[in-house]
């Protein structure tokens, strides 16, 4: 029968940065709605894969200069293609074995509870009684936690001992039994340091107000995020007040919004990979997390210069906006510059 060892090196070299298991008795207290059994009623095991972003893809955001990148290839990229592949080959493995394993690699946008873990009103119903309704949600980090990839932080997101909160995880349940990972003490990187909440650009990790959970035994807190604040702050956008106009994105209802201070861009830009709008980059719980475990020396992927190397930029939008020094290099024949082609200039 293969091993955790075997699936481990098998899922590293599909793509995973890490990889941590978990057996499915830690999941005894989960709700109906995020309960993996609920999904397959006889799995034994869950395999959690860590993806890290590259810091890199984080560059262009401290600079102000290059949004798109942590969009596309630290968010989107990762979740909607490169972390569902992987999942999806090594499930292959995993059935080829007589397995049967549920590759988890996407967001669950179908699910039936709201971000606030609230079930939807008249959206799915179960289809017996004892049965959550559809979709059932498996929280991504609490699986990582379980799985023994790292610690949930004060911010609410996974830390892992590589990355910090540098990181995504998809899942694989499966019937397969496997050697488990052990968890890792609360407490081990998080130093309550409090940097996500000071640098979190709306406010919405609060330093005075948390949540406590039995998870896998484990009495765990952290931050009572506020998610719905989260979501309009990390897309850049901020409520108009009364007499202004918002020209950066009206919702279907009407509800105007401008361009917030952590935010260049006039009009809201399209979706990459279905998460276009990650203008936030990730602040405080990602960011500025990051920075701090960095200083500490806590984490293993380590670099030769710092990730912040000046104080992080505010965009003031009641002011003229700066002049780029700019010239375009190829003037095309559409451009104001360019030289009407002359009959004699041969071709
Ligand atoms: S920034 Fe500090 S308090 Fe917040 S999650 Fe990271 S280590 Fe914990
Ligand atoms: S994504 Fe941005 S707005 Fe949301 S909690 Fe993190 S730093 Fe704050």
């Amino acid at each position: 029968m293969i091993t955790s060892q075997e699936i481990k090196a098998m899922a590293k070299r599909m793509g995973a940065d890490i990889v941590g298991i978990g057996s499915i008795d830690r999941w005894s207290t989960a709700p109906i709605q995020m309960d993996p059994k609920q999904i397959m009623p006889k799995a034994k095991s869950i395999i959690a894969l860590g993806f890290r972003v590259l810091r890199g893809s984080l560059r262009g955001i401290e600079e102000g200069t290059y949004f798109s990148n942590y969009s596309a290839m630290g968010y989107g990229g990762i979740t909607y293609l490169y972390m569902p592949m992987t999942v999806i080959n090594l499930s292959k493995m995993i059935e080829d074995e007589g397995y049967e394993a549920v590759p988890m690699g996407h967001q669950s946008d179908w699910r039936a509870i709201d971000n606030l873990g609230y079930l939807r009103e008249n959206y799915s119903r179960p289809v017996a009684p004892g049965k959550a309704a559809p979709d059932v949600m498996i929280s991504m980090r609490i699986a990582g936690f379980l799985c023994g990839l790292g610690e949930i932080g004060y911010s609410k997101m996974l830390l892992t001992p590589e990355f910090g909160p540098r990181v995504r995880v998809g899942i694989i349940i499966t019937e397969l039994e496997l050697e488990p990972d052990p968890i890792m003490e609360p407490g081990t990187l998080c130093n309550r340091c409090m940097a996500c909440v000071r640098e979190c650009p709306g406010g919405c990790i609060p330093a005075d107000r948390t949540i406590k959970e039995n998870v896998g035994g484990y009495e765990l807190e952290w931050a009572d995020v506020d998610m719905e604040k989260c979501d309009i702050v990390f897309q850049g956008k901020e409520p108009v007040k009364e007499g202004e106009r918002g020209e950066y994105f009206v919702s279907q209802t009407g509800e105007e919004y401008k361009s917030s201070a952590i935010n260049p861009f006039v009009h809201q830009p399209p979706m990459l990979y279905k998460s276009g709008k990650a203008i936030c980059g990730a602040a405080g719980c990602t960011r500025a997390c990051m920075n701090s475990l960095e200083k500490r020396g806590v984490l293993k992927n380590k670099f030769e210069s710092p990730f912040r190397t000046g104080k992080p930029w505010k965009i003031d939008w009641s002011q003229e906006a700066i002049e780029v020094d700019y010239k375009a290099p190829y003037e095309g024949l559409n451009s104001p510059n360019a030289k009407v082609k002359d009959k004699s200039d041969t071709d």
